[in-house]
């Protein structure tokens, strides 16, 4: 399946109960189940099924499906705007004490939230170009993340990915690269080792400058330490899938 067709029909072969061939759109907050114990086994992940639109929605689930498959990637999760997937890619992985290096030419919403984060004792240190070379002297024992733009707005400076990607875990440390303004008709940056990377899909995904929406998309490549990242505390059962679980909150089973 080429790029072209992959955006129209990846994870989507139509929908057997209705017959649509385009997603329907589920505006619903809660789903209907035949009993409370199938609801409960829904809510507590431990059938298959819908249970409250805030975590998932077949409409979002396909527009996840779709974005994990676009970007070669294990899963998705979908979030109200490009700056909540900005901001929950490093919240679901930081914690009060922590550094992040960051590219200093980034979308002015990123560059206030590395403001604001600073008084939960999140620390950004940012780096004029994104290279191997300005990033090493910044590393310390609390580096949890390096964050850039692979094509940055508004400068449009273009990270080598593949360089940044194998200093950072020299380091043990994860990329997080928001691809906005590349899309993954240009490039998809898990080939070159980043992490994680982050949509506004408000942008160029949506396409149509209708609504406001972001993503999340995981490799599955990084190996989240409980004893660097504490928070990962009771997700390695997940194994690759522990990024994505932490997420979405499913602490119990799949
Ligand atoms: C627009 C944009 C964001 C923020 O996305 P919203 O959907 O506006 O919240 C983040 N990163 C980049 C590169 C952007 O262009």
């Amino acid at each position: 399946m080429n790029f072209n067709t992959a955006l129209l029909h990846n994870n989507f072969r139509g929908d057997t109960s209705t017959g649509a061939t385009v997603v329907p759109v589920c505006q619903t907050s809660a789903f209907a189940h035949e009993s409370a114990e199938k609801l409960e086994a829904v809510f507590n992940s431990k059938a298959f099924g819908y249970a409250y639109s805030r975590i998932s929605n077949p409409t979002v689930d396909s527009f996840e499906k779709r974005m994990a498959a676009l970007e070669k990637g294990i899963g998705a999760v979908a979030c109200s705007s490009g700056m909540a997937a900005v901001t929950m890619s490093l919240l679901n992985i930081l914690q009060s004490g922590d550094e992040i290096i960051a590219g200093s030419g980034l979308f002015g919403g990123t560059l206030d939230l590395f403001e604001d984060l600073k008084a939960f004792g999140i620390t950004a240190k940012f780096t004029d170009d994104v290279t191997p070379e300005s990033i090493e002297p910044l590393i310390t024992d609390k580096t949890k993340a390096i964050f850039a733009e692979l094509i940055g707005n508004p400068k449009l400076n273009v990270v080598d990915v593949k360089a940044v990607a194998e200093l950072a875990h020299s380091h043990g440390i994860p990329l997080i690269a928001d691809s906005t303004t590349a899309t993954p008709y240009l490039i998809h940056p898990f080939e070159y080792g980043a992490d994680i990377v982050v949509h506004s899909s408000s942008k160029y995904i949506n396409g149509g400058g209708n609504a406001i929406s972001g993503v999340i998309i995981d490799s599955g490549s990084f190996k989240w330490d409980a004893s660097r990242y504490p928070g990962f505390k009771g997700y390695e059962k997940f194994g690759k899938l522990a990024y994505l679980a932490k997420l979405r909150d499913r602490k119990s089973v799949v």
